[in-house]
């Protein structure tokens, strides 16, 4: 289903502060079917959400560059890690992540919303926006802060709302 960006950011500015919430109640609790209940959500939503019509998180965010991802894109790109470095990326001392200095992504082709290094993108990007890879719990900070950037994760995360009942039943 194509992303309406639009409206997105209207449902935002209404729910994210209620979702936010559901997710602090979620991590207090932390139900034992949390991560079943995860990989199931999630299917339906990646049935839902066609990330080619989005590209908000290419958009808006930065991955984190590892130093294997810098390894791995430079050599695509024919450059020295060094220069791949000063060219794109600045560190970020506070976290220690090097991270892009452009938002969008330089990386990012706007008219077709595909990325020119798919095949080396960062790890980051690839597992984006880890609805499923971690457990869930060990990852709700994080989606506490994607849900106002990512239609899938708020999706996701609106889906686990209106199921509480049943979450929550040990
Ligand atoms: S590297 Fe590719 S997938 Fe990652 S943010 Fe940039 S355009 Fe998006
Ligand atoms: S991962 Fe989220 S923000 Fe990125 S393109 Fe897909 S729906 Fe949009």
């Amino acid at each position: 289903m194509q992303v309406n960006l639009r409206s997105f950011k209207q449902k935002v500015r209404h729910n994210a502060k209620q979702l936010r919430t559901f997710l602090t109640k979620l991590e207090k609790k932390n139900p034992k079917s949390l991560d079943k209940w995860a990989v199931t959500l999630s299917t339906e939503v990646w049935n839902e959400v066609d990330c080619l019509s989005c590209a908000n998180c290419c958009k808006t965010m930065s991955p984190t560059f590892t130093p294997a991802d810098i390894k791995r894109i430079s050599a695509h790109l024919e450059m020295k890690p060094t220069e791949f470095k000063e060219k794109w990326l600045e560190y970020d001392k506070k976290d220690k992540d090097w991270l892009n200095q452009l938002r969008p992504c330089q990386f990012l082709n706007l008219k077709t919303n595909m990325c020119s290094i798919y095949e080396v993108r960062p790890a980051d990007c690839a597992g984006f926006p880890h609805l499923t890879k971690k457990k869930m719990n060990e990852y709700i900070h994080v989606h506490k802060q994607n849900v106002e950037y990512c239609p899938a994760t708020y999706k996701m995360v609106e889906k686990m709302k209106d199921l509480q009942k049943e979450i929550f039943q040990k």
